[in-house]
């Protein structure tokens, strides 16, 4: 459960014995700037990067099980298997003005929102900082010659429920990789000592937080967490949240035909985004197995954001990037288990 990604500065010197430090930051800036392996830094003398390659503590951690590519090549979806045999997701995005990548943080997720396919399979384990950290450095080298941009930690897991290790790869991906701040997006269902722990921290990164209700009653049900952080204390943490960073905040909501997508619905939600001054991403919800109710249709998720728009409330549609290939919320993990036709790679 390591991964090259896993090392600090320390570590690689260490592992490096008696080379110069040049050598150190030669490997190093392979690993951060250049998105390559040691084997792959071609600076360094032959029988050097022999040697680095054959030392575990420089392997990649993610081997891939599946890739697959839809939206003419602007969605790419990757199934990692780690190596504890454990698969989790990663998505890179390109829009006409900037890449991102999505990734996850958890292999499964303890949180059991109903309606998400990762929340229906439960839990396996947290990833480590490395495994979060080499998610993003294969998209970087997937992405190019496009500059990958933007980071959402919005793929499998709580961000939040593995706080110890999410928080080192923004930290990392920040410091060594480049991310500005403002260009990495936590989201979480809610975890209110996580939140107020952020607050904390120097980086000021962008907040997103999945409530999909407005009322506890509702959320209790959809984000069964609720019942633990309700709605009234989660309200005050984001605004403690804001007052700290001054960044936007923003609200993920899953549209729910007939469940979530009401005009009362988009009232109760104004009443909550607006004072907040957040912004509100509308996703319809994607169909998974285990929940038998539709998203919203077309005209009912343009309706929605309409009556937000008219409450005062800034409010997009998101498109559902790659739902024919299941990129969405931990979806191909599951379309693999049930043997759905993906374009499967060879392991190695
Ligand atoms: N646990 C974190 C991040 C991972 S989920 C969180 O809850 O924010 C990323 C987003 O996808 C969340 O907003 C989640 O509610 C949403 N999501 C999960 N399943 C979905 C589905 N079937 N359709 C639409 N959005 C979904």
């Amino acid at each position: 459960m390591t991964s090259r990604y896993d090392l600090t500065r320390d570590d690689l010197v260490a592992l490096l014995g008696g080379e110069p430090g040049y050598r150190v930051d030669q490997v190093w800036a392979g690993l951060y700037t250049q998105a390559a392996g040691p084997d792959e830094v071609t600076s360094l003398p032959k029988a050097l990067r022999q040697r680095l390659a054959a030392l575990p503590e420089l392997a990649s951690a993610l081997q891939p099980a599946a890739e697959s590519v839809s939206d003419g090549g602007d969605t790419v979806k990757w199934l990692w298997s780690l190596d504890d045999g454990i698969q989790v997701e990663t998505v890179l995005m390109h829009y006409r003005d900037r890449s991102t990548v999505c990734v996850s943080t958890q292999a499964g997720c303890a949180m059991a929102c109903g309606f998400c396919a990762t929340g229906q399979a439960g839990f396996d384990r947290h990833l480590t900082t490395g495994e979060i950290v080499e998610q993003v450095m294969r998209a970087v080298a997937a992405a190019r010659p496009r500059r990958l941009s933007n980071v959402v930690f919005m793929g499998m897991g709580e961000p939040l429920a593995n706080y110890d290790r999410v928080w080192p790869a923004v930290v990392r991906l920040h410091g060594e990789a480049g991310f500005s701040a403002r260009h990495l997006t936590l989201s979480t269902v809610g975890i209110i000592p996580g939140i107020r722990r952020l607050a904390t921290e120097s980086l000021p990164v962008n907040l997103a937080v999945s409530l999909h209700a407005a009322n506890d009653e509702l959320r209790d049900e959809l984000v069964p967490i609720n019942r633990r952080y309700p709605l009234g204390d989660l309200v005050a943490a984001c605004r403690a949240y804001l007052d700290a960073k001054g960044r936007r905040l923003s609200f993920e909501w899953a549209l729910i035909h007939g469940v979530n997508d009401r005009a009362g619905d988009a009232r109760e939600l104004a009443a909550i985004a607006r004072p907040l001054g957040a912004h509100v991403n509308l996703i319809p919800l994607n169909p998974t197995p285990g929940y038998a109710v539709m998203g919203t249709p077309a005209p009912g998720v343009r309706q929605f954001r309409q009556w937000l728009v008219d409450l005062g409330v800034n409010a997009t549609v998101r498109r559902n990037r790659g739902t024919d290939i299941d990129a969405a919320c931990g979806q191909l993990r599951a379309t693999v288990a049930g043997q759905t036709p993906v374009r499967l790679l060879p392991t190695h």
